[in-house]
């Protein structure tokens, strides 16, 4: 047992979007005051706000000016941090289970741990869903984490330097890349990908010809990219893709992934030596049914309006792993907020506020999303997007300026809360400066 008695025992399981604004928080006013003993618990030692992987994946981000080390931030803001995964959950004991550490040689750093709570949180995210289409596993990369995307880059850097000292000719798939998958990731990472594959070929590799050479293929099996988002945003963002030279293949089914490409169900094959899967949401599977609460087919953990699990008022769950009702969806028909770093973040805040409450003795107020619309930033070529809200009637549709700033906006909310207003400023000042002397795309 790894959790100190006393005041009343608050464990996030997940530092994400979500659980990590919450700790820092919590951390800042209940934990600062002796209130609450805050623990955050995630299997990672670092953070990255997950809507910047595509950014890494691409070789476009200095990752050192955006990690946020959960140990520093966990003594800066009064809370502990533990590292682990959790794999189980005793709601009778009021226990997390917590599979033991191992380092990356293969030695154990801790060993299985279970923490006692009065208050758990869940944030611990989601996966990407190959619904078990043949071949993910083994050929296709994922975008789920820094390693992921990390893995992804060094692939892409090395096929440039493997291309360009090739004495032969290029074989059909090489330097050919597809994404399953035309949601905000999979578009945010084809045309990121288009400028950094450029700018790597531009340090001197220069038999690589990349208008000849490199392609990139996005698959998608709707109709459109951006199923998720208006029609109109569709038509912008597939005529900014099909500019930059994206091959964009929509109605596409992928029947399987194979070693040298992609395997469509038409019968079609996309030859590619790198396949990204960006497409589907699922929570961990270890969260089906755990412990008896109320999950859905996506392993969500199904929540009350106060973000309490329908079957355990101890337990909320916030962003991604939770299925929260939201009346308003579908003019008025109901649904389920997605899952989007806005909602993680406004869902933190939330139960914060609901933390509280419930350690006064009061009753919990229930939450409502509130959708501000989407953006999908297209690198440094453009941003598009749909603003929401009662003040301009609906759904209006942006692009440009205006639209990169509310999309660099919402990161720069994500910093606040973690930083504070100063650091956050110091921390943009200091990433501008910087990115005027260093190269723009990194290349290890
Ligand atoms: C490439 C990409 C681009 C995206 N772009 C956008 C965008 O532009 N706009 C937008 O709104 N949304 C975007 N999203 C979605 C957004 O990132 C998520 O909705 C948001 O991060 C959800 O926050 P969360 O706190 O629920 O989970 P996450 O931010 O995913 O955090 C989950 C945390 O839980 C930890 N964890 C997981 N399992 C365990 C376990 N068993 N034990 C311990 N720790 C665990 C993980 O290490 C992680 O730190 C994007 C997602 C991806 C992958």
């Amino acid at each position: 047992m790894d959790t100190p008695r006393g005041s009343h025992r608050i464990v996030i399981v997940g530092g994400g979007a979500g659980g990590l604004e919450l700790a820092t928080r919590l951390g800042d006013t209940l934990g600062r005051r002796g209130r609450a003993e805050v623990t955050l618990i995630d299997k990672n030692r670092t953070h990255v706000w997950k809507p910047k992987l595509h950014e890494i994946a691409s070789g476009s981000m200095d990752l050192s000016a955006h990690e946020v080390d959960y140990l520093a931030q966990a003594h800066w803001h009064h809370f502990r941090y533990r590292i682990g995964e959790m794999t189980g959950l005793d709601r009778e004991r009021r226990e997390v289970r917590v599979a033991p550490h191992h380092d990356a040689e293969g030695r154990e750093v801790t060993p299985e741990r279970v923490f006692g709570y009065d208050t758990l949180v869940m944030a611990i995210g989601s996966l990407s869903n190959d619904f078990g289409t043949p071949g993910v596993g083994e050929h296709a990369l994922k975008l789920e984490s820094k390693a992921d995307a990390q893995r992804f880059q060094a692939r892409m850097v090395n096929a440039c330097i493997r291309a360009h000292a090739q004495s032969t000719p290029l074989r059909p798939e090489q330097l050919h890349v597809a994404i399953i998958g035309a949601g905000a990731t999979g578009v945010e990472l084809a045309a990121e990908l288009h400028r950094t594959t450029r700018e790597v070929v531009a340090y001197g590799l220069d038999r690589v010809d990349p208008e000849k050479d490199i392609q990139v293929n996005l698959i998608e099996a709707a109709d459109r990219v951006l199923p998720a988002l208006p029609p109109r945003l569709s038509q912008a963002t597939e005529s900014l893709l099909r500019e930059l030279g994206v091959m964009v293949h929509t109605d596409a089914k992928v029947a399987a992934v194979l070693a040298d490409g992609v395997q469509l169900a038409d019968g079609r094959k996309l030859p590619a030596e790198l396949v990204v899967w960006a497409a589907g949401v699922k929570a961990p599977d270890f969260l089906k049914d755990i412990a008896g609460l109320e999950t859905n087919r996506h392993h969500q953990l199904v929540v009350r309006q106060t973000l309490q699990a329908t079957r355990d008022d101890a337990v909320f769950a916030i962003g991604d792993c939770a299925a929260c009702p939201w009346p308003e969806a579908n003019g008025g028909k109901g649904g389920f907020v997605p899952p989007r770093a806005q909602a993680a973040h406004q869902q933190a805040s939330h139960v914060l506020a609901q933390i509280r409450r419930r350690l006064a003795g009061q009753p919990l107020k229930p939450y409502r999303y509130r959708d501000f619309g989407s953006l999908v930033s297209l690198g440094e070529f453009s941003t598009v997007g749909n603003m929401m809200g009662g003040l301009i009637g609906g759904s209006l549709m942006i692009e440009g300026a205006f639209a990169r700033m509310m999309y660099v906006s919402l990161y720069k909310m994500h910093e606040l809360a973690l930083h504070g207003f100063p650091k956050m400023a110091l921390d943009t000042l200091a990433r501008l400066i910087s990115r005027r002397t260093e190269p723009h795309v990194k290349l290890h």
